[in-house]
């Protein structure tokens, strides 16, 4: 497949994915239309951002911003896809009109699961959200987090430090399932240390009346409080494929480029592609960024393009704390220390497999990427 054929890209969702792939088309030696439709009506955005730097307070207000993108692209923002049509080759839109394509990139992310369709069950997945609720945190009400995983830790959090008394409600203890007991131990005492509660529960539901909304515990507590926020995982945006059959198990699996088929690639959150252990959504920014630079150019240079090589890395700032990590999450076990050691200082981990290669964690701890990505090589 030639660039030559090429001459009309649609790129559906205009998250890190949708930027992503558009800049690598451009890279791979498109030059022909390209169209990124987006149904929230900003530029894309840094998300990761929204639950650290953008929810406390005094932030200057630009931490989410990107830089302004270069791929030259139609950007069709606050329009939203309404369906895919395989054989004519058309993106149909919300505004009754459709997009004709040569190839096409599935973009369009996911979104908060929701624990109710209760209205005072507040998430957090886009700008608007953030905002919003960064206006409500600003007269310090009492908040009740519910989702012990990263995100609702992080807001947790920004909750704290922004003067409210917070409640977070855990199945287990936070952050053991994401990163294993060890560094979940090492958040844990900082969120205590800072004045977090933390209920653990089997399972929580949300119940309402009257307009109030409360957390009703498993157990048999009640939890109430004048924001109920929940943080309980996300889900793909893939209803306006239902007509595609591209879907499975709720989400487009995708081969080791990306492709669903040589004209249909499907990237970021709601794409699921293989992984060692077997056909995976992994619904993170890094993620989203290498699934598209390796689509996008599978796109133009079909199975001349190199295929995904992904090495998972995640990061977290929460309760003064920062995690880096390179490698696959939870990690079992005591680390070896490169350098510092436990107690709370800055810290460079590893833990260690029987083929040599290993994870790498860094804590409080400055370090570039590539050099983590190194220390999880085998020596040779
Ligand atoms: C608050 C928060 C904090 C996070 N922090 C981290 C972190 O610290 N580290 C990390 O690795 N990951 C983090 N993540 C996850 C990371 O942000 C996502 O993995 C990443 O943004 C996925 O990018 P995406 O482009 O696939 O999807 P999205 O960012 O969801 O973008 C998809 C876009 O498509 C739009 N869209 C949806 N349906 C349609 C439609 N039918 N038509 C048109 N447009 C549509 C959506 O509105 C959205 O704008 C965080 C996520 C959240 C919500």
């Amino acid at each position: 497949m030639s660039t030559g054929t090429l001459r009309r890209v649609v790129v559906v969702g205009n998250g890190i994915a949708g930027l992503t792939a558009a800049d690598t088309l451009r890279e791979a030696g498109f030059d022909g239309e390209l169209t990124i439709v987006g149904d929230e009506r900003h530029p894309a955005y840094s998300r990761p951002a929204l639950s650290k730097a953008l929810l406390l307070d005094g932030d200057d207000m630009s931490s989410h911003e990107l830089p302004p993108a270069g791929h030259g692209a139609s950007e069709l923002l606050g329009v939203r896809a309404t369906g895919l049509d395989l054989d004519r080759r058309l993106v149909s839109l919300d505004d009754g009109t459709a997009l004709p394509y040569d190839r096409v990139v599935l973009a369009t992310g996911s979104r908060a699961r929701r624990l109710s369709d209760l209205p005072g069950e507040v998430t957090l997945r886009g700008l608007d959200d953030a905002l919003s609720l960064r206006g409500r945190l600003a007269t310090g009400p009492s908040v009740v987090v519910v989702g012990g995983g990263p995100l609702g830790m992080e807001i947790a959090s920004g909750c704290l430090a922004g003067g409210c008394k917070v409640t977070l409600v855990s199945q287990g203890a936070p952050l053991i399932l994401q990163l294993g007991p060890y560094l979940a131990d090492v958040f844990i005492k900082a969120a205590l240390g800072q004045g977090l509660t933390v209920v653990e529960t089997a399972a929580a539901r949300l119940e309402g009346s009257d307009g109030s909304t409360r957390v009703v515990l498993d157990e048999g507590g009640v939890l109430e409080a004048e924001v109920i926020l929940t943080a309980a995982g996300d889900v793909p945006n893939t209803e306006w494929l239902a007509e595609s059959g591209l879907i499975a198990k709720g989400a487009i699996p995708v081969d080791e480029r990306g492709l669903v088929r040589p004209d249909v690639a499907a990237v970021g959150d709601l794409a699921a592609f293989p992984t060692p252990q077997g056909l995976r959504r992994i619904p993170l920014w890094s993620s989203a960024i290498e699934q598209a630079k390796v689509a996008a150019r599978a796109l133009v240079r079909g199975d001349e393009a190199p295929p995904l090589r992904f090495q998972p890395y995640f990061w977290t700032e929460q309760f003064g704390v920062s995690l880096k990590a390179v490698g696959n999450l939870p990690v079992e076990g005591e680390p070896e220390y490169v350098d510092g050691g436990p107690g709370g200082g800055p810290a460079l981990m590893r833990w260690s497999h029987e083929d040599g290669t290993g994870d790498a964690v860094a804590l409080n701890y400055r370090i570039p990427i590539p050099r983590l990505r190194r220390m999880t090589r085998a020596a040779t």
